[in-house]
């Protein structure tokens, strides 16, 4: 979608602070981050809701599940973290995602932070 700021984001038309980008599906911090770690996960393709998966997007989003399992494994935060999805009008960007929110204080945690855009 043109006017979609996440779909400028994946095709990286605008700057952003990437953690991981893969075919299909990329990692990258939240702008405003809540927590010493805030990422986000989405899919490259355009589904704007969680109410919008449909079946044809499992493998898509089995991607961003296994993509979420190594960032909590690469950045040691087993012990605490949190996996939220924001519906209705608690979503403000109509892209699918996900945020990875941890306290972690490992070092990549907090070089992490410090690079957030
Ligand atoms: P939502 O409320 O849609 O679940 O969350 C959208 C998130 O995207 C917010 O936490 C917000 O800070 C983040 N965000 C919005 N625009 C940008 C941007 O241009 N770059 C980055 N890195 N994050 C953004
Ligand atoms: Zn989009």
């Amino acid at each position: 979608m043109n006017d979609c700021i996440f779909c400028k984001i994946v095709k990286d038309e605008i700057q952003t602070n990437f953690v991981v980008q893969e075919a299909d599906v990329v990692a990258f911090h939240d702008v405003n981050p809540l927590a010493p770690t805030h990422i986000l996960i989405t899919p490259k393709e355009h589904i704007a809701t969680f109410l919008d998966i449909k079946s044809q997007h499992l493998e898509l989003i089995l991607k961003m599940i296994t993509l979420s399992q190594k960032l909590i494994k690469d950045y040691n935060l087993g012990e605490a973290y949190r996996m939220v999805f924001n519906g209705g009008r608690y979503q403000h960007v109509p892209h699918l995602h996900w945020h990875l929110l941890a306290d972690s204080t490992s070092p990549e945690a907090l070089r992490s932070k410090r690079k957030v855009v």
